[in-house]
C-alpha cells in the first residue's frame, strides 16, 4: 500500500500540548461512507479502499506515524474545564493539492489520556450526522471541517442503551481551538504560550509572521475570521448548538457537529439542543457568544500582548469592543447580497430589519422567504399575502432599481447567497434513522446529493424544500 506522506508539525509544540496515543483497534470494521472527492482534493486518491478501511478504523497504524491526542481546555456553557481529545486521535497532517496543511483525525477511535469518564467511542448515527452536515456546510460554501469516511466498528456503544459504534475520519485546517489557548494560559509557561501563538500564525495567518505584536494581531485575525463564519451561519439559518470555546477554531472553520440544526421559521430564539435549556446558543445569540468566546481568547493571550497588564488589557479590550461594529457591517453586507442589492444605501438596515420582523411575525420560513422574494413564487407562506409585504416589496424593488441594472441581475446575485435546499431537520433524522437502524442508505444518499449542491434549483425534490407541517415542533438534538 502507498502510504500518504504525513507530517507532525503540531508535535513540535511543547510536550504539554499533546500525548502520543494510538487508536484502539476495533472488532470488525466496515466502510459505511467514503468521500472520494475529498481524497482527490487531498491528493491521496491512489490508496485502495481496503487500505483506507484499515487506516480509518484505527486497525492499522501507518508505519513511522506518530499519532497523538491534543490537550485543550474550554468554557462549556460558561464554565472553565480541562478537556482534550477524549475520543479523537490525530493520525497526522497532510499537504493538500492547494498547498495547505490538513489534519487527518479519527473521531471515536478509543480512549485517550483525556477521556475522563468517557468511553472514547461514538455512535453510527452521530458520525453519519457529522458527515452529512459538514459536507452540507461545505456545499453551502461555509468554512468547515470535512468528513473523509465513516467506518462501522462492529462494536456496541452504550448510551442509555446499546448502539452500533462508528469512527469518523475528519479533515480540518487544524484542530487548534480557542480552548487550546485557554489551556496554554492556565497550564503552561509564557514561553510555551508564545510557541503556540507562533505555531497558529505559521499555520493559519502566515502574513502575520513578522508582526510587532503577534498575539494582538492573531486576536484581530481570529475575530475577523469568526465574524465571517458566524455571518455565514446566520445567512443559511445554521444553529451550531454548542458554541463552547473548545468548539471554536482558530482557523475559522466550523467544527463539532453534535447538536446543530437548521432553522425553519425565522425566530432568533430558535434552539434545538436538549441540553441548552437557557437558550445560550440560540440562533440569534450566536454573534454575542462568538464575541464572548473571543474575549476568552483575549484573556488567554493577555500576557503576550504587553508586559504592562493595564496596557495589555486596554489593547485586547479595544479589539473585543470592535466586534459589534465589524459584525454589523458584515451582517448588513450579507443581507444585501441575499436581497440582490449592490453598494450601500441609507435605508438598507431599516428595510432589512422590517423584513426580519415581518418574517418573525408571520412565522415565515427563513430559506423560502428569500427564494419567494426572488422568484415571485409564494408557496405556503402567508407573509406574501399580507399588505405589509406588498408594501415592503415595492421598497425592495425601488432599492434594487438604484443599482441601474436589470432586475434579473439582482436575482442572479440572490441565487448565489440563498440556498434552494438546506438540510431540513426532519429529512436529516429520517435519513439517519434509516441508515443507522435499518442499514438503508437510500434516503441518506439522496439527501447528501441534494445538500452538496444546494444553490442550483432541482425539479422533483420539492419535498426537501419545506419543513414538516408542525414546523419541527418539539424537535431536539443531542451532543
Ligand atoms: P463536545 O461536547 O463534543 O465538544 O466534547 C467535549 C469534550 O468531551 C471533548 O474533550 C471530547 O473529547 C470529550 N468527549 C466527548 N465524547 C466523549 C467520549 N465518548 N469519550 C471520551 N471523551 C469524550
Ligand atoms: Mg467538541
Ligand atoms: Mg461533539
Amino acid at each position: 500500500m502507498t502510504i500518504p506522506d504525513l507530517s507532525y508539525t503540531y508535535s513540535n509544540l511543547p510536550l504539554q500540548f499533546f500525548s502520543h496515543q494510538e487508536p484502539i483497534p476495533v472488532k470488525s470494521p466496515e466502510m459505511l461512507l467514503f468521500n472520494h472527492k475529498l481524497v482527490e482534493q487531498l491528493g491521496i486518491d491512489d490508496l485502495q479502499i481496503n487500505d483506507w478501511l484499515k487506516i480509518c478504523s484505527g486497525n492499522q497504524i501507518i508505519p513511522n506515524s506518530k499519532p497523538l491526542a491534543q490537550a485543550y481546555a474550554g468554557h462549556q456553557f460558561g464554565n472553565f474545564t480541562m478537556l482534550g481529545d477524549g475520543r479523537a486521535i490525530l493520525l497526522g497532517e497532510i499537504r493538500g493539492k492547494d498547498g495547505l496543511l490538513y489534519d487527518i483525525q479519527l473521531k471515536g477511535s478509543g480512549r485517550t489520556p483525556f477521556s475522563r469518564g468517557g468511553d472514547g467511542r461514538a455512535t453510527v448515527k452521530a458520525m453519519l450526522r457529522e458527515y452529512l452536515i459538514s459536507e452540507a456546510m461545505h456545499g453551502l460554501g461555509i468554512p468547515t471541517s470535512r468528513s473523509l469516511a465513516v467506518v462501522k466498528t462492529g462494536e456496541q456503544v452504550y448510551r442509555e442503551k446499546n448502539y452500533d459504534g462508528a469512527i469518523l475520519t475528519r479533515v480540518a485546517k487544524s484542530h487548534l481551538r480557542v480552548g487550546t489557548f485557554e489551556y496554554a494560559y492556565q497550564f503552561t509557561t509564557l514561553e510555551d504560550q508564545k510557541a503556540l501563538t507562533k505555531y497558529a500564525i505559521e499555520r493559519h495567518y502566515p502574513e502575520l509572521r513578522n508582526a510587532d505584536n503577534p498575539a494582538l494581531e492573531l486576536l484581530k485575525a481570529v475575530q475577523q475570521q469568526q465574524i465571517n463564519l458566524i455571518v455565514d451561519w446566520m445567512r443559511v439559518g445554521f444553529i451550531h448548538g454548542v458554541m463552547n470555546t473548545d468548539n471554536m477554531t482558530i482557523s475559522g472553520e466550523t467544527i463539532d457537529y453534535g447538536p446543530c440544526a437548521f432553522m425553519n421559521a425565522y425566530d432568533p430564539e430558535t434552539v434545538f439542543s436538549s441540553i441548552d435549556t437557557t437558550g445560550r446558543y440560540a440562533y440569534g445569540n450566536q454573534p454575542k457568544i462568538a464575541q464572548w468566546n473571543l474575549s476568552r481568547l483575549a484573556i488567554a493571550l493577555i500576557n503576550q500582548i504587553d508586559e504592562n497588564q493595564d496596557k495589555a488589557v486596554q489593547m485586547a479590550q479595544d479589539v473585543i469592543n470592535s466586534f459589534p461594529h465589524s459584525y454589523q457591517k458584515e451582517f448588513l453586507q450579507m443581507m444585501r447580497n441575499k436581497l440582490g442589492w449592490l453598494g450601500e444605501e441609507q435605508g438598507d438596515k431599516l428595510l432589512i430589519d422590517d423584513l426580519l420582523r415581518m418574517m418573525q411575525r408571520f412565522l415565515a420560513d427563513y430559506t423560502n422567504t428569500f427564494l419567494g422574494i426572488a422568484s415571485g413564487e409564494f408557496q405556503n407562506e402567508s407573509i406574501f399575502e399580507s399588505l405589509e409585504y406588498q408594501d415592503w416589496y415595492m421598497n425592495w424593488l425601488k432599492r434594487a432599481s438604484l443599482n441601474a441594472r436589470p432586475l434579473e441581475e439582482a436575482i442572479q446575485q440572490m441565487s448565489q447567497y440563498n440556498p434552494q435546499f438546506i438540510p431540513r431537520n426532519d429529512k436529516v433524522e429520517a435519513a439517519l434513522d434509516a441508515a443507522a437502524e435499518a442499514s438503508d442508505f437510500s434516503l441518506f444518499y439522496q439527501l447528501l446529493e441534494i445538500v452538496q449542491d444546494p444553490y442550483r434549483p432541482k425539479t422533483g425534490f420539492t419535498a426537501y424544500q419545506f419543513p414538516p407541517i408542525n414546523g419541527d415542533e418539539g424537535y431536539q438534538t443531542f451532543c
